[in-house]
C-alpha cells in the first residue's frame, strides 16, 4: 500500500514537533480532547438542526490506557471523519499561520511556536511514535483508518468500526535518558492533565480506573480487606470556568484558559470576569491581551466575543458584542436569556443582545479606568499596545464615542517626558492658561527639534508629544478637554505673546508688508503668507499652518490611498525677526530683488526640512545652497 506524503508545510511542522525539546509535551492530550469535544459539538448541532431525538448525555469522550502495549486511546462518538476528511484534515496542517510566523522569526530560536498557536492534532507526535485514527463519519457506511509514524507519510485504508465517531490511538514513544514518556500512561498523570487543561469541557471525559473497595466482612473485629475493582469515572467537572465563582478561580486557571482558548503564548494583561443580573442576566469572561495579535492591525482580524447560552456555544465570534474601539478584547458571554436557535440575522436585531453589548462596553471602560488609576505601569503597557485603537475610536463615527474614551488617552509630554492623561495636564496648567499645547511628528526626538517646541517651552508651557498618525485627527474631533482648547504648536496663530509683544510684531509686519508680500510672490502657492515672528530663538525660520489642516495632517492624508492632493495645509513661512538672516534679506530687497526670490526659496526649503516635511524639488534646493555658499 502506497504511503502518501504530507503536504510540504505540514511536513516541516511535523519535523519541528518530533524533534523539538518541547517542554510542554503534555498539551497533546488537551489538543486531542478538544478535537473530540469539537466533534461532539458538531454532531450535537447537526442533530438539533435535524430535530433528532437525543439527549446531551448521549455524548462522551473516553480515554483508554493500555500499559502493556503502551497506547492511549481517545475515543469520541462525535461527527467522525470521512475518507476525504481524513485526507484533508490530517494530511495537511490547518494552522499554517504558525509556520509563517516561524519563518518570519527564523532567528529567534526560542520562539514558542507550539505554545503560541497550539498546533492541534500534530502535537501528538511529540509523544507518539505512531498514531492511528479510526473514524466513521456521521451518516456514512464505511469507516476508515489513517496511520502514520511521522515524517515518512501516512496511509488510509478501510476498517471495521460499528458506530459513528473517532478513535485516536497513540503509541507512546520509548523512554529516553531525559524523557519519561511512559509517565503519560499513568492514571494519576492523565487525571491531573484532564483537570489542568480540560476540566471545563462540556462532555464527560470518562476513564476506567482501578479503585480499592473494602470487602464485606461480617466479622467486625477483623482487619478490613480490600479488593481492586474497575470503575468508570468522569474526570472533568464539566463546569465552564466562567460559571464558577470568581473567588474560587486561581489566576493560573484564567491564564491557562485564555492561552488555550485564544492561542496566545502570553498571559493576558487583564482578566474581566463578571456576573450580571438584571434586565438581561449573563456571565462574561473577557481578557485584554498583552500584545496585539500578529494580524491585529490588518483587515484579517475579526473582533468579537464568543456567545453561549447556558454553556452551549452558539456563535464563535459575535462582533455585535464589542465596539470597534475595544476590538482587542477577547472572551465570551454566556446568557440563559438568549434562545439557542437564534440565527445570525435575528441576533443582529436582538434587543437583549444590544443591552448586553452596551453593558459590556461600560464594563470594559470602567475596568480600564480602574487600571489607569490603580495600576499605572500596567496601563501604560496596555496603551502602548492598543492606545492607537482608542484614538481611532475617538475619531471614528464622527466622534460619537469621544466622551467614553477621552479620559483613557495618555500622551508623552514635555513634563519629564512621561505619560500624562489630559486631566493631569490640565491640573498642571499655569494660571490663566486656556490651551492644551501639542506637537506632532514622527518621534518624540523629532518633535523636540522643532523650533516651535523651544519657543513654547521657553514660555513655560507643557507640550503633549503626538507621534501616531491618528493623533491630530482625534484631537480635532475632541475639540476641547474640560473647557480647554487644543492647539498645535505649529499653528500660525499660536498666540503666546503679551499684548505689548503682539503690538510690536504686528507693527513690524505692517511696516515690512511690501517686502514680505514680494517674498510670498516668490514662493507662489507654496505658502499663503510670509511673516515675521518673535517666537523663535535660535532658528532663522519655521513653518506654521493656518486653518484646520495642519502640515502633519496633510502629510498623513498624502499617504492615504485615493488621495487626490486636494487637501492642502495653508502654510506660513515665518522669519525670526531678530535673526541675522534679516540683514541679507533687506540688502537683497534693496539691491537685487531677483536674488531675493531665490534666497526666499532657500529659506522655505530649510523651513520644510526643519518641520520634518519632504522637499518636492531637492535638485533646486541643492543648486540654491551651492549658489549662496559660493557667493
Ligand atoms: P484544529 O482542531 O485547530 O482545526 P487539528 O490539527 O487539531 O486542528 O485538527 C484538524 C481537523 O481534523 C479538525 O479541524 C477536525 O476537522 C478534524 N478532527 C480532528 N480530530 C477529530 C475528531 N476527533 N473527530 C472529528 N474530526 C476531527
Amino acid at each position: 500500500m502506497a504511503k502518501k506524503q504530507f503536504k510540504a508545510e505540514s511536513k516541516k511542522l511535523l519535523d519541528m514537533m518530533i524533534n523539538s525539546i518541547y517542554t510542554h509535551k503534555e498539551i497533546f492530550l488537551r489538543e486531542l480532547i478538544s478535537n473530540a469535544s469539537d466533534a461532539l459539538d458538531k454532531l450535537y448541532f447537526k442533530k438539533m438542526a435535524e430535530h433528532s431525538d437525543f439527549t446531551k448525555s448521549d455524548f462522551y469522550i473516553e480515554i483508554q490506557v493500555d500499559k502493556e502495549n503502551k497506547t492511549i486511546k481517545i475515543i469520541d462518538n462525535g461527527i467522525g471523519m470521512s475518507k476525504d476528511d481524513l485526507e484533508n484534515n490530517l494530511g495537511v496542517i490547518a494552522k499554517s499561520g504558525s509556520l509563517d510566523f516561524k519563518k518570519q522569526n527564523e532567528d529567534a530560536e526560542d520562539i514558542d511556536v507550539i505554545g503560541q498557536f497550539g498546533v492541534g492534532f500534530y502535537s501528538a507526535f511529540m509523544v507518539a511514535k505512531k498514531i492511528t485514527v479510526e473514524s466513521k463519519a456521521y451518516a456514512y457506511e464505511t469507516a476508515y483508518k489513517w496511520v502514520s509514524s511521522g515524517v515518512d507519510g501516512y496511509t488510509i485504508t478501510e476498517c471495521e468500526k460499528a458506530s459513528t465517531g473517532t478513535i485516536v490511538t497513540i503509541e507512546i514513544k520509548d523512554d529516553t535518558e531525559n524523557e519519561k514518556y511512559s509517565e503519560f500512561l499513568e492514571e494519576y498523570k492523565i487525571k491531573a492533565l484532564v483537570k489542568k487543561y480540560s476540566d471545563y469541557i462540556r462532555y464527560p471525559i470518562k476513564m476506567e480506573v482501578e479503585v480499592s473497595v473494602p470487602i464485606e466482612n461480617n466479622d467486625k473485629d477483623a482487619k478490613p480487606k480490600y479488593e481492586t475493582k474497575i470503575e468508570v469515572q468522569t474526570l472533568n467537572s464539566m463546569v465552564p470556568l466562567w460559571h464558577k465563582n470568581k473567588n474560587e478561580i486561581k489566576d493560573e486557571e484564567y491564564e491557562q484558559f485564555y492561552k488555550d482558548r485564544f492561542h496566545d503564548y502570553e498571559a493576558p494583561i487583564k482578566v474581566i470576569h463578571s456576573k450580571t443580573e438584571g434586565q438581561v442576566s449573563y456571565d462574561s469572561l473577557m481578557f485584554i491581551p498583552k500584545r496585539p495579535p500578529f494580524d491585529y492591525y490588518t483587515k484579517d482580524y475579526e473582533k468579537g466575543l464568543a456567545l453561549y447560552t447556558s454553556g452551549v456555544m452558539i456563535m464563535e465570534k459575535c462582533k455585535d458584542l464589542l465596539p470597534d474601539h475595544y476590538s482587542f478584547v477577547k472572551g465570551l458571554v454566556d446568557s440563559a436569556d438568549l434562545s439557542l436557535n437564534i440565527s445570525r440575522e435575528i441576533l443582529q436585531h436582538d434587543h437583549q443582545l444590544k443591552i448586553i453589548a452596551k453593558a459590556i462596553e461600560k464594563k470594559i471602560t470602567s475596568e480600564l479606568k480602574k487600571m489607569l488609576s490603580n495600576e499605572r505601569e500596567k496601563y501604560e503597557e496596555f496603551f502602548k499596545a492598543f492606545g492607537v485603537q482608542l484614538k481611532f475610536g475617538v475619531y471614528n463615527e464622527f466622534g460619537a464615542n469621544k466622551d467614553t474614551l477621552k479620559d483613557l488617552l495618555i500622551y508623552i509630554s514635555s513634563n519629564e517626558e512621561k505619560y500624562t492623561t489630559l486631566s493631569e495636564y490640565v491640573m498642571r496648567m499655569k494660571d490663566g492658561q486656556d490651551t492644551i499645547y501639542y506637537a506632532c511628528g514622527e518621534s518624540v526626538e523629532k518633535i523636540k527639534l522643532l523650533p516651535q517646541t523651544e519657543a513654547v517651552k521657553a514660555k513655560g508651557y507643557e507640550i503633549l508629544y503626538m507621534t501616531d498618525n491618528v493623533d491630530e485627527f482625534a484631537v480635532q474631533m475632541l475639540m476641547e478637554f474640560e473647557g480647554k482648547k487644543f492647539k498645535n504648536i505649529c499653528d500660525g496663530n499660536l498666540d503666546l505673546d503679551t499684548d505689548e509683544e503682539k503690538e510690536q510684531i504686528n507693527k513690524k509686519n505692517e511696516e515690512e508688508k511690501e517686502k514680505l508680500e514680494f517674498m510670498k510672490e516668490a514662493l507662489g502657492d507654496k505658502v499663503s503668507q510670509v511673516k515675521y515672528t518673535d517666537k523663535l530663538t535660535s532658528s532663522a525660520v519655521c513653518l506654521s499652518s493656518e486653518g484646520y489642516l495642519s502640515m502633519e495632517m496633510e502629510k498623513i492624508l498624502k499617504q492615504m490611498p485615493n488621495n487626490d492632493g486636494m487637501m492642502k495645509a495653508q502654510i506660513v513661512l515665518e522669519i525670526n525677526s531678530d535673526h541675522s538672516v534679516n540683514e541679507k534679506i533687506n540688502k537683497l530687497y534693496n539691491d537685487d530683488k531677483e536674488t531675493l526670490k531665490k534666497f526666499t526659496k532657500l529659506l522655505y526649503y530649510q523651513a520644510r526640512l526643519i518641520s520634518g516635511l519632504e522637499i518636492d524639488n531637492p535638485q533646486e534646493f541643492s543648486n540654491l545652497i551651492c549658489e549662496f555658499a559660493i557667493d
